[in-house]
């Protein structure tokens, strides 16, 4: 039995403690990286604080101009990053190429409609406040923390850092320890299109790093992984009460109805729960059908995952887990399903392996077991039968966890779908919502708060400027001393006018 080891310490000549990244699949280092102290982090966040100044002087066109330069090296040398990610998280080249062919779309929306979205807007002013001319605007908040995951590293942070970046901050990243390479490549392509100022660097290094990221007097950090690490965020930013983005994972519900296109349903459910491994936080982890298609749907599904193939190279559809203490998890999950009268249509106790988990299918297993309550982030689902779609949504809503779902429905899909405790729900599709850059993203409950993407996404990154500009003297002065009897009645008369006949 082979071990599959964890990213490995050690000390280069110069003293500096360094850190390797290693191939899932092979254990081959493939780069090896510094531990940056919370010394190297304040130093870093210090540059990015004057490169903030300089890139908040460029405005949106400047720096629309720039980004624009990056996501074109990111889009000419695609294969190149698809090789990085590719050997540092296992998947396939396609894969990586689907998640940064995403990211450079959201680079390019976050660029385009910066401006529109966070320039100057005027608001009204109301009739007691006439004299007045009310704007807004949404200013940068100076340097941004993003600390990554490893499971999309270069969709999920850029999902933060391009609204940061257009929205006029600059960027400290931390990515994972275990895609350190990633994050390199997407800084080193920034610096290439501008090397002007350090206006996105890179820290690398464990949990330690990031967490002297937090508290590094950053004006917000934008953080995806697991709930428990964005508790632990949270509670370190409150002192210094720094805002947090949390993205953290979900239990994504699918639902399907009795009239849905079951070929399309079943080909979702496979392709989103075992594609990258299961290791995304949207991928599909429990599926919830009517009574008058389950069996049918049921058999799609194994039919499908029957020939879906764990591996490395040609005809491997998903690769190893990127995260060897992951196997222990999926493990659990799938060993507790099975106890508690759980049935593996597909997989099941023997599908971990070493470092590769088989697709697993489970039926039968109750709603109060780990494989339906709690993130599995593998290659397994599990499918239930529900008497009609209001117990699907029931079940579906009955979790701490609110990230994405989808439904799939004829009839009822855009009903079904709001009712669903969720950031971001797709019909008929899956996981569309993550590649419009217009949706915001983002969770709900343990899934997280605040949102990335979209115009919400650019708001996120920025706070908002209102500024009043008296025109002329107020024809009834309200805010002063010399504010006179004959004014108050006046006043009274006219609020009863304008709101005290409802
Ligand atoms: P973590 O939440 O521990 O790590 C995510 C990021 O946070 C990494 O960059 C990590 O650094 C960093 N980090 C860890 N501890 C701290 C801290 N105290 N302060 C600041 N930053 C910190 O997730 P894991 O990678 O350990 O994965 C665990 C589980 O999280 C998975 O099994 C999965 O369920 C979930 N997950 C969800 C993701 C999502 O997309 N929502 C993505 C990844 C994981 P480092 O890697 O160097 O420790």
């Amino acid at each position: 039995m082979t071990t599959v080891q964890a990213p490995r310490s050690g000390a280069a000549k110069s003293g500096v403690e360094t850190f390797d990244s290693l191939d899932p699949a092979t254990d081959e280092v493939v780069g090896t990286y510094p531990v940056h102290t919370a010394e190297d982090v304040e130093a870093a966040v210090a540059r990015a604080r004057e490169a903030a100044r300089w890139w908040d002087s460029l405005g949106f066109e400047g720096r629309a101009e720039r980004l624009r330069r990056w996501k074109g090296i990111v889009a000419r040398r695609l294969s190149e990053l698809c090789d990085v990610v590719s050997k540092e998280t296992g998947k396939p080249t396609g894969d990586a190429q689907l998640e940064a062919v995403l990211a450079i779309e959201h680079i390019a929306w976050a660029a385009k409609h910066a401006r529109k979205v966070l320039g100057r807007q005027r608001r009204s002013p109301g009739l007691l406040l006439s004299n007045q001319a009310a704007t807004v605007e949404y200013q940068p908040l100076g340097v941004v923390g993003v600390i990554g995951p490893w499971n999309y590293p270069v969709f999920t942070p850029l999902g933060s850092i391009s609204y940061a970046l257009a929205a006029g901050n600059a960027v400290v990243f931390k990515p994972s320890e275990y895609t350190p390479g990633v994050g390199k490549w997407l800084v080193d392509a920034f610096a290439e299109a501008v090397p002007e100022q350090p206006v996105l660097q890179l820290v690398t290094g464990y949990g330690a790093t990031g967490a002297a990221l937090t508290k590094s007097g950053v004006d917000k950090i934008a953080f995806t992984g697991s709930t428990a690490t964005g508790k632990k965020i949270m509670a370190a930013a409150a002192e210094t009460l720094t805002p947090v983005v949390i993205e953290a994972g979900g239990k994504d519900p699918v639902l399907v109805d009795a009239d849905a296109d079951l070929d399309a349903a079943a080909e979702a459910t496979v392709w989103g729960a075992f594609s990258n491994s299961g290791q995304t936080c949207v991928g599909v982890e429990r599926v919830y059908v009517h009574e008058r298609v389950y069996d049918e749907f049921v058999a799609k599904v194994v039919e499908r995952a029957g020939t879906v193939r764990a591996g490395t190279g040609e005809g491997a559809h998903y690769g190893p887990m990127t995260m060897p203490a992951q196997l222990d998890v999926v493990r659990r999950h799938i060993a507790d399903a099975l106890a508690r009268g759980g049935r593996a249509l597909v997989g099941g106790a023997d599908a971990v392996g070493d470092r590769y988990v088989e697709p697993t299918v489970l039926v039968d297993v109750p709603e109060d077991s780990l494989a339906v309550r709690e993130e599995t982030f593998g290659p397994t689902v599990t499918i239930a039968k529900v008497r009609d779609m209001d117990e699907a949504v029931a079940k579906a809503n009955d979790s701490c966890y609110g990230l994405g779902s989808t439904v799939f429905a004829k009839r009822r899909g855009m009903e079904l779908a709001r009712r669903l405790r969720t950031g971001q729900t797709a019909i008929n599709a899956p996981l569309s919502f993550a590649g419009i850059a217009s949706l915001p993203f983002g969770g709900v409950g343990d899934s997280g708060f605040g949102r990335i993407h979209g115009p919400e996404g650019l708001r996120e990154f920025a706070r908002a400027k209102a500024i009043a500009r008296q025109r002329f003297t107020a024809p009834l002065a309200l805010t002063t001393f010399a504010r006179t009897k004959k004014t108050e009645e006046m006043v009274t008369k006219l609020i009863r006018r304008l709101h005290g006949r409802s």
